[in-house]
């Protein structure tokens, strides 16, 4: 991921200019840093508030503890305090108590286990009561107590959870009083404490994932059992919806669409720098290529109006004139119809019946003159039966001609061109071969790049806009097909256009070549 980033940058760099990468990434810039100040900030204030309600969470997980701790105890106290008010008035009310009034009073207090009555007049005379056999655990802690009436004392044994479960106990630890902010806002930490009653835990504070528990033990006879209060805070989690975490994320989001917002413009920035690139290298070619035949046939046209000429003169000058009306037209449209292509032009081709065979003919008919005056001798070696093909007619002979052109202006002493159709299980294939310059490896992928010439192509001698081979490519692949070439410098260069076969038309594959013979 990172090594595309990087090479997308390279790639931007390679076509913007620097002082253009900088402004366009300096608002970047700016901004990241700005989006990476207020991410810290927000991010140390969140820490901050956790740590403040972290605080908060601890203090008030104690004040709860403490504060259920002592109302347990009051009612625990409470509730003793009852059972022996209670049998004071059962003692008022008879006169001697009997075991069904100590079974009576056992019975209606479920906490206590049994009991035993001491009158101080005759200890001998005693009674006991125990609860009715209800199957509640044997092995719950029992604890006894003692107290003392008008007329006797009293014993029992009872049960301190038990105890702690009855309805006075429960409402003292229910009576929670909420955490209240004083500002509208809520509080980052859970508004009423998680009161439990325990046994065998220390007292003390114990951090949780998400909060503070405190534990606060009761009071004697009740130092056993204990009340642990817990809060939560809201920054405890470590999920989303942790604060901290969801800043940070935040933030590394508009981060992400920040850079992704700088490559998009350097895309953007690199297109347009192409574009540019493009629009200069057709005025500096094309502008120079136009001028020069201009003013070639300005200069011809005025040696002729001065006159006084021998007839020899007056020839040399009017197929100069020609010449050089050839070349511009030529070079003209090349340049138009790259353009034309490359806008994708309405004017759509017209695909028509053609014979290539007579494709071919025709047009070594029509530049039979040009390429003999330049002293080049054609070969042409045709596959005939390759019937008709479905192609724009116009197109692929332009495509040829500038083939053929090349050939001409790309060779030196050896002046041969062969031009050979044939074809393949795939492919109907037009092969221009010459004996020429060649092309150097480093130059063979680029050649088909619009205004790209070579370096040894001077412009004196060798002339032309870099737009052939341009024109040629768009035109095969518009047909759905492909240009190959095969050269190496100073050893000659073979190009191929390579349509796909029109097989509904397409006669028998046979493999009869024509042999090769002098086109003239
Ligand atoms: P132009 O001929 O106007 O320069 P082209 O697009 O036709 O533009 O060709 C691009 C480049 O490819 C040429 O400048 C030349 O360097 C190279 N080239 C094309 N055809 C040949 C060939 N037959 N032999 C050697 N080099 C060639």
């Amino acid at each position: 991921m990172l090594r595309a980033i990087l090479s997308k940058l390279r790639i931007a760099s390679r076509v913007g200019g620097r002082p253009d990468r900088v402004s366009i990434l300096l608002p970047f810039l700016i901004i990241s840093i700005g989006l990476g100040v207020l991410a810290w900030r927000s991010y140390t204030l969140s820490v901050r508030t956790e740590e403040g309600s972290k605080a908060l969470a601890r203090q008030y997980a104690g004040y709860a503890a403490e504060i259920t701790a002592s109302r347990v105890d009051a009612a625990a106290r409470a509730e003793m305090s009852l059972v022996s008010d209670e049998w004071q008035q059962i003692e008022k009310r008879i006169d001697k108590p009997t075991f069904g009034s100590l079974g009576a009073w056992i019975a209606q207090h479920d906490w206590i286990v049994d009991a035993i009555y001491v009158p101080d007049d005759d200890p001998a005379s005693s009674i006991y009561g125990t609860e009715a056999a209800t199957g509640k655990s044997k092995k719950e802690v029992r604890l006894t107590r003692e107290f003392f009436t008008a007329t006797g004392s009293i014993r029992y044994t009872y049960s301190p959870q038990r105890l702690l479960a009855t309805p006075t106990v429960q409402t003292a630890i229910r009576q929670q009083i909420p955490a209240k902010d004083r500002r509208a806002g809520t509080m980052p930490v859970q508004q009423a404490a998680d009161v439990t009653l325990v046994s065998g835990e220390s007292e003390g504070y114990r951090e949780l994932t998400d909060g503070f528990a405190a534990v606060s033990a009761l009071a004697p006879p009740l130092s056993s059992f204990a009340v642990r209060a817990a809060v939560r805070t809201s920054y405890g989690t470590t999920g989303w919806e942790n604060q901290r975490v969801l800043s940070l994320w935040v933030s590394l989001l508009a981060l992400v669409l920040l850079a992704i917002g700088a490559l998009l413009a350097l895309r953007g920035m690199s297109k347009e720098a192409e574009t540019m690139k493009l629009r200069g290298a057709l005025i500096a070619n094309v502008s120079h290529e136009l001028r020069t035949p201009l003013s070639m046939i300005r200069l011809g046209a005025e040696t002729l109006k001065r006159g006084k000429l021998k007839d020899k003169e007056r020839q040399d000058i009017e197929d100069q004139i020609l010449r050089e009306v050839l070349l511009l037209s030529h070079l003209v449209e090349n340049v138009l119809d790259v353009a034309r292509i490359q806008n994708q032009s309405t004017r759509a081709l017209a695909f028509t019946p053609v014979h290539p065979r007579d494709l071919i003919g025709n047009l070594l008919t029509t530049y039979e003159s040009w390429i003999r005056s330049k002293g080049f001798t054609c070969t042409v070696q045709i596959d005939e039966t390759i019937g008709e093909q479905m192609w724009d007619r116009d197109s692929v002979s332009r495509a040829l001609l500038n083939l053929i052109d090349n050939a001409i202006k790309y060779s030196a002493d050896e002046k041969a061109i062969e031009v050979i159709l044939r074809q393949t299980s795939e492919y109907i294939v037009i092969e221009v071969k010459d004996r020429g310059v060649g092309i150097g490896g480093n130059d063979l992928t680029k050649i088909f790049d619009p205004y790209y010439r070579a370096q040894f192509s001077d412009t004196t001698t060798r002339r032309g806009a870099g737009l052939g081979l341009t024109l040629v490519q768009q035109i095969v692949a518009s047909h759905g097909g492909k240009v190959e070439v095969e050269s190496q410098a100073g050893s000659g260069s073979t190009f191929r256009l390579m349509f796909p076969r029109d097989l509904a038309g397409d006669p028998a594959e046979s493999a009869s070549f024509g042999r090769p013979r002098e086109a003239f």
